[in-house]
C-alpha cells in the first residue's frame, strides 16, 4: 500500500505557469487520471508582472498567488524539491527523502538564475541602485532606483546566457528612460546605456530592428559585445568583459548611479546534472523541438523555461508547449502516435515606454507572426492595454486552467496580416548590421 501511494500515472516536477497549465489540461481531457505536482513552493508568481512592478504600473501583492489556490482539483500536490532525476527506473527522490515512481514524469522546474556567477552581484543587490527585475525581492528596489536617479550613467545589462524572457532587460530601461526624461534637470550630465554580450538587440530580425529605432529615438547609448562580470557596489563601478568585433578582449568598466542587472540562466543544477540534461551548455532538458518528448526516455516530457527547446523562453511560449505536451502525455499512455506539435510559438510584450508595446510573437521559422490580426511590428498602444491589463487576466483566469487563449480562433487568419503589414520588409543582414553598429560604441 505504502509503496502504491509513491506511484503516479503523471509527476509533474514544477507547479509554475507550465506545471499547473499542463496538471489542468490533463484533467480536463481526462477526469480520472491520477496526477501528482512536486512543487516546494507555497506561492506561485506572475513573474512577468515584476517588470510592471520595477515601473509601478504593477504593486508586488498583485503578482502572486497561493500554490494551493491553483493546483487543480483532485490532482495531488506533494509539497518537497526533486532532488535526483533516475529515468532508468522511473523514479525520482524528493527533499522529504522520499522516492516517487511514475508512469510519465513532466519536467516543469523553470530554470535557475545564477547570480553568483556575477562576482559581488548578490551583495550589491539592494543598494547603491544595484536592483534587478529578475528577483522577486528587489523589483521595488528597481522602481526606488530609477526614483531617486538624479543624474550619472543608468546602465542595463544582459547576460550571454538564454534567459526568461529575452525582451525584460530591456523593458525596464525604456520606463526608466521615459521617467528621467520628465524629471527636470536629470537630463544633464546623465547616460542610459544597454550593455549585452550580443550583436544584435533581439533574436528575431524584425523586432530588433524597430528596437534599433526606439534605443536611437531615445539616444540611448548601445554596447554590443559587453557582458557584465562583476560588480563593486559600494563604488557604483560595474565590470564587463568587452569582446571586440576583431575578436579581441579586454575588461571595461562603467562607473553607474544605477545599474539594472540580469544575472546568466541555466537550467536548476538539480536537472543539469541529471541524465534528462541535453549536451548543449546550460543543461537544460533534452526534448524534441515538435512533441517535447526526451529523445532517450520515451515517457518523459519537458515544458517551459528548463526544456531545451529552440525558442525563446516566455510564458506566452508555455501557452503554446502544454496543449501539446499534454496531447503527446495523453497519447504515450493510450499506445497512439505522438501527433500533436509545438509550432515554437512564442510571445514577448517588448515594453518601448509607458503606453507603448510591441506584441513581438514569433515561432520556429523567427518571422514575426501576429494573434491579433495586426502588424506585430508596431508600437501600440492598444498592446500596452493588453500587457498591462488583459494579459495577468489572462494568464490567472485562462492560461493556467488550460482553457485556450482567445487568440486559437484568430490564429487560421494569421496570414491575413501579412497583406495588413503592406509597409513591412523584413530587413537584410546587411541593414541589420549596420544599424547594430550606428548604435554600438
Ligand atoms: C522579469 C521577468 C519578466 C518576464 N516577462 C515575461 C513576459 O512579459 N511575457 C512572458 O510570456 N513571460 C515573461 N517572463 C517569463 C515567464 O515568467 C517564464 O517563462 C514562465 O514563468 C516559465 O514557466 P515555468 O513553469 O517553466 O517556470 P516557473 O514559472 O518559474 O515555475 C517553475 C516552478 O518549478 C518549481 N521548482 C524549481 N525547482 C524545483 C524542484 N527541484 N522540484 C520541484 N519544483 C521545482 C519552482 O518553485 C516553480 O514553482 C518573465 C520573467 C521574468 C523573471
Amino acid at each position: 500500500m505504502e509503496s502504491a501511494a509513491r506511484h503516479h500515472r503523471v509527476l509533474i516536477v514544477g507547479g509554475g505557469a507550465a506545471g499547473i497549465t499542463t496538471a489542468h489540461l490533463l484533467r480536463r481531457q481526462r477526469p480520472q487520471l491520477e496526477v501528482a505536482i512536486l512543487e516546494p513552493s507555497a506561492d506561485h508568481d506572475y513573474q512577468p508582472g515584476w517588470t510592471l512592478v520595477g515601473g509601478s504600473v504593477m504593486r508586488l501583492e498583485q503578482t502572486r498567488r497561493s500554490e494551493a489556490s491553483l493546483i487543480p482539483q483532485g490532482v495531488t500536490w506533494i509539497q518537497a524539491a526533486a532532488t535526483g532525476f533516475d529515468p532508468e527506473h522511473n523514479a525520482v527522490t524528493n527533499s522529504e527523502g522520499e522516492t516517487l515512481h511514475y508512469d510519465v514524469l513532466v519536467l516543469a522546474t523553470g530554470l535557475q538564475c545564477r547570480w553568483e556567477q556575477i562576482e559581488g552581484l548578490t551583495d550589491a543587490l539592494g543598494s547603491h541602485g544595484v536592483c534587478s527585475n529578475y528577483s522577486r525581492q528587489f523589483a521595488p528596489y528597481t522602481w526606488q532606483s530609477i526614483q531617486a536617479f538624479q543624474g550619472g550613467n543608468a546602465v542595463f545589462t544582459m547576460p550571454a546566457t538564454p534567459v526568461k524572457c529575452g525582451g525584460a532587460p530591456q523593458k525596464v530601461m525604456y520606463m526608466a528612460d521615459d521617467v528621467f526624461r520628465s524629471k527636470s534637470g536629470v537630463g544633464v550630465n546623465s547616460r542610459v546605456i544597454f550593455c549585452t554580450p550580443l550583436r544584435t538587440l533581439f533574436a528575431v530580425g524584425a523586432y530588433a530592428r524597430i528596437l534599433q529605432q526606439v534605443v536611437r529615438r531615445r539616444d540611448i547609448e548601445v554596447r554590443f559585445g559587453w557582458e557584465l562580470q562583476a560588480v563593486r557596489g559600494e563604488e557604483q563601478v560595474a565590470v564587463f568583459k568587452v569582446s571586440e568585433a576583431d575578436g579581441s578582449e579586454r575588461t571595461g568598466e562603467l562607473p553607474f548611479s544605477m545599474l539594472h542587472a540580469v544575472p546568466p540562466m541555466s537550467a536548476p543544477d538539480v536537472v543539469a546534472s541529471s541524465p534528462l540534461a541535453g549536451d548543449g551548455p546550460g543543461g537544460w532538458a533534452a526534448a524534441d523541438r515538435l512533441t517535447t518528448q526526451h529523445p532517450r526516455w520515451a515517457n518523459v516530457f519537458s515544458l517551459g523555461d528548463v526544456a531545451g527547446l529552440p525558442t525563446s523562453k516566455t510564458a506566452g511560449a508555455v501557452r503554446g508547449e502544454a496543449p501539446v505536451t499534454a496531447a503527446n502525455v495523453l497519447s504515450f499512455l493510450e499506445g497512439r502516435p505522438l501527433t500533436a506539435h509545438y509550432d515554437g510559438y512564442t510571445v514577448c510584450p517588448l515594453i518601448t515606454g509607458y503606453n507603448n508595446v510591441v506584441m513581438a510573437e514569433f515561432d520556429y521559422s523567427q518571422q514575426p507572426i501576429s494573434s491579433f490580426l495586426i502588424d506585430p511590428t508596431r508600437e501600440r498602444w492598444s498592446m500596452w492595454l493588453m500587457k498591462t491589463r488583459m494579459l495577468p487576466w489572462l494568464y490567472w483566469n485562462r492560461m493556467l486552467k488550460g482553457l485556450p487563449h482567445e487568440g486559437r480562433y484568430l490564429r487560421p487568419f494569421r496570414p491575413l496580416v501579412h497583406l495588413l503589414r503592406l509597409d513591412y520588409r523584413e530587413p537584410s543582414a546587411a541593414q541589420l548590421s549596420a544599424e547594430g553598429e550606428a548604435g554600438s560604441c
